[in-house]
């Protein structure tokens, strides 16, 4: 498999105070990335970076082309970003809303088709939004609106996810159908994905890599078993834990309370 998505000594952030620095990593077609970190550690930042959200220098290039030389249209057609809590247009309905992701892909005349009406329903029915499809966004719980969100960025139907904490405000079931349904794009259609993931339980079990970033600056790298490892969780979030072997021979990192 190719590299879809590569990073060269990508340093970003606001105004002129940079808060992620000298980040590279290549996320192969159909991988999935998680950027995990303590608070304030610059995950969403870097994030930005990769949609082009924030200033940044180095080079992000998707496909083996910098993503500074695609056009806005053509970058939205690849790249779906899910922000980390995004301001909603409160009384658009679920599904107009949705209809938004099918934006880059409308012709000149600019209005949806019935296979745009079909891709938004689907991806509501994936997200077990089907019976709020009518409802106005100020209406739904935060989980509820945290799937709505994820149903516009499905629809836009890009080869890579950005997904900023994707399991928000979900409870463990609707996380696990979130993050399965992202898994079953990667392996149906070769998604890539990069995902922030505060769970490092979800991170050990949905990534194939992890990046472990404190202060802005990658401090370890690899898979989940190379970077969750107990010290490291206690050296840059001063966490007590222990990691488990669930009985499928999966990874569980649990907290330990103080005695
Ligand atoms: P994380 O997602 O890892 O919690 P962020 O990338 O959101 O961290 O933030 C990294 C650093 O950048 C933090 O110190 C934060 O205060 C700062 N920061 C985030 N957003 C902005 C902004 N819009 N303007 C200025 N500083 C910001
Ligand atoms: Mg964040």
């Amino acid at each position: 498999m190719g590299t879809a998505l590569r990073l060269r000594e990508v340093s970003a952030g606001y105004q002129r105070e940079f808060v992620v620095g000298g980040v590279s990593v290549d996320v192969p077609a159909g991988g999935w990335l998680a950027i995990i970190g303590p608070n304030g550690a610059g995950k969403s930042t870097l994030l930005k970076a990769i949609a082009g959200l924030v200033h940044y220098t180095g080079e992000v290039a998707l496909d083996g082309r910098p993503i500074r030389e695609l056009g806005r249209k053509e970058l939205a057609r690849s790249l779906g970003y899910l922000p980390q809590g995004p301001l909603l247009p409160e009384g658009l309905t679920v599904t107009d809303y949705a209809l938004l992701g099918r934006t880059p892909h409308l012709g000149a005349l600019a209005t949806e088709s019935a296979s745009d009406v079909d891709i938004v329903a689907d991806a509501l029915a994936r997200l077990d939004l089907s019976e709020l499809a009518g409802r106005p966004l100020r209406t739904l719980s935060g989980g509820e609106r945290q799937r709505a969100v994820l149903a516009r960025v499905l629809a836009q139907h890009t080869s890579v996810l950005l997904l900023d904490e994707p399991t928000t405000g979900l409870d463990i079931g609707h996380a696990q159908t979130l993050l399965d349904l992202v898994d079953q794009l990667r392996g149906e259609d070769g998604t890539t994905v990069v995902s922030t993931l505060h769970d490092l339980t979800f991170a050990a079990q949905y990534a194939e890599r992890i990046v472990l970033l404190n202060g802005g600056r990658v401090v370890a790298a690899g898979t989940p078993a190379d970077v969750l490892t107990t010290d490291a969780l206690t050296e840059y979030y001063g966490a007590r834990t222990t990691l488990l072997t669930a009985a499928d021979g999966s990874r569980v990192v649990a907290p330990i309370r103080r005695r």
